[in-house]
């Protein structure tokens, strides 16, 4: 193994090396290694197995926040694995694993194309995908995980293995939303669409009319086609060099969306809310490739506390909850609450579909907090839980990989008959349980791993 990809704590470049993008978890594994390449993943993993560590791959460590101790684990950092490869005929592209979705939307673009990224430009295109994959084109396309078309790994043994619906298909089906229990990913293979521009923006109101705007807001999500994908959002900006003029330090509930549809259908969908009368609307005709900034997600490594739940409904009733929790409309300390709606294509079950087939609810919601300190952390976990609490009578009964932020039972991912057979792919590729992701799917019959 080349001794430039590890790195030890002892070494100067250590805290550099061990840094997560979310800056609040402080991660201490045994070493890190930084491959260049498939084969560097081969030495590294037959590297750890040789000292009876295990192996914790990452992209960025935008969900870090779940892994738990790194205690005698190599994480395996795959951030300067950032090959792209974009075939416009097939409308396909072919990334390394730590490519990030800004990458690709970019290179798509270049051809009129588009992927299944995310709302955020700096979130690695390997744990999403792997975990699921909701984007702003995901009412129409379905889960990102179900555009996927092969996965590269190196798997327990240290070997290269590629599978596809051809190959190693039960392996396939597990990794497109069971997570990172069964190898490291080397590189994706995944299906592009036709898409040049979006209509989307943002319409922005004061905080006080939390209230009236998304109970206008839930009920217009009721009837909009799936080419309308949209998010419900409190959002209260921190008073930093950061946030542009005039929306630092600013407090607002928000409506952001996107349409597939052309302006004027769209202008004619969004009338009512237009009627209520926003502080700002920032709708126009814009690249694909700029949705990665509607969501007005950081880009750049922050510290946060945030954790998710799916929700059966939200009704106005939930709206109300929402807003209740927070003590009065101005009085949370979080930096977003957000409920996005899902259904369409995301809920639609096709056969040839992953792990995560379907995702069974109807809303999404993720709150978070910035914490710049644990006692601030400590703060912001307890106001979700608050948020969490005042919506559990709207609990779908699962939860979703992406958004979940603390440790959860595998059925309340995929309920337990795909969980057992998840289990099952687990048991048969990594009878050591020698891979360890922030979502665990544990070995048949909940067998711990022997000591090393
Ligand atoms: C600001 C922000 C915006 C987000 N927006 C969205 C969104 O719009 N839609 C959505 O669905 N999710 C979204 N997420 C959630 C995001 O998809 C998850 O945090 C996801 O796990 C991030 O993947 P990552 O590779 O960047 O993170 P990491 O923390 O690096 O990876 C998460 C897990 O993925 C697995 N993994 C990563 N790389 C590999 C690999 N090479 N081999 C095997 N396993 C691997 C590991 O189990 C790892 O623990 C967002 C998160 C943030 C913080």
């Amino acid at each position: 193994m080349k001794t430039e990809s590890l790195v030890l704590p002892h070494d100067p470049s250590w805290n550099e090396a061990r840094v997560a993008w979310n800056l609040a978890v402080d991660q201490q594994p045994a070493a890190v290694a930084l491959p260049e390449s498939a084969e560097d993943v081969v030495a590294v993993v037959r590297w750890a197995r040789s000292r009876g560590l295990r192996v914790a791959p990452q992209g960025t460590g935008h969900n870090a926040a779940a892994m738990g101790s790194l205690a005698h684990t190599l994480l395996v950092k795959t951030e300067r694995m950032r090959g792209v490869e974009i075939d416009p005929d097939a409308r396909t592209a072919r990334v390394e694993a730590g490519v990030l979705w800004a990458e690709v939307a970019e290179a798509a673009a270049e051809h009129g194309l588009a992927a299944l990224a995310g709302s955020s430009p700096d979130v690695g295109v390997v744990g999403y995908s792997l975990g699921g994959g909701i984007s702003w084109l995901g009412r129409c396309y379905g889960l990102a995980a179900n555009s996927v078309t092969a996965v590269e790994l190196v798997n327990a043994e240290g070997e290269i293995v590629r599978a596809d619906h051809e190959n190693e298909s039960e392996l396939f089906w597990a990794l497109r939303g069971g997570g990172g229990s069964f190898g490291v990913v080397t590189a994706l293979e995944f299906q592009l669409y036709p898409i040049a521009e979006v209509y989307a923006g943002v319409l922005f109101f004061p905080i006080e009319r939390g209230t009236e705007v998304l109970r206008a807001w839930s009920r217009w999500t009721e009837d909009v086609p799936d080419e309308v994908t949209s998010v419900g959002r409190f959002l209260q900006f921190p008073p930093i060099p950061d946030i542009p003029e005039p929306l630092r330090g600013g407090s607002f509930v928000v409506v952001e969306a996107t349409s597939l549809l052309s302006e004027s259908a769209t202008d004619e969908l969004l009338a009512p809310l237009r009627e209520l009368g926003p502080a700002m609307d920032t709708f126009a005709t814009i690249p694909v490739q700029r949705l990665s900034s509607l969501h007005m997600d950081p880009e750049h490594p922050v510290p946060g506390v945030g954790d998710g739940m799916l929700l059966r409904d939200f009704p106005e009733e939930a709206v109300d909850a929402i807003v209740a929790a927070a003590g009065a409309d101005s009085g949370s300390p979080l930096l977003s609450r957000a409920v996005r709606p899902l259904g369409g294509a995301l809920g639609r079950m096709q056969p040839e579909h992953g792990a995560l087939a379907t995702i069974e609810a109807r809303f999404a919601m993720f709150a978070v907090g910035i914490s710049m300190t644990p006692e601030m952390g400590a703060v912001m976990k307890a106001h979700i839980e608050v948020v969490q609490a005042a919506l559990a009578s709207w609990d779908a009964g699962r939860d979703y990989l992406n958004f979940t932020e603390r440790r959860e039972r595998g059925e309340r991912f995929f309920g337990s008959a795909t969980y057992r057979r998840l289990q099952t792919v687990k048991g048969k590729v990594d009878p050591d349980d020698v891979f360890r992701s922030n979502h665990p799917v544990r070995l048949p019959g909940g067998r711990l791993r022997k000591a090393a």
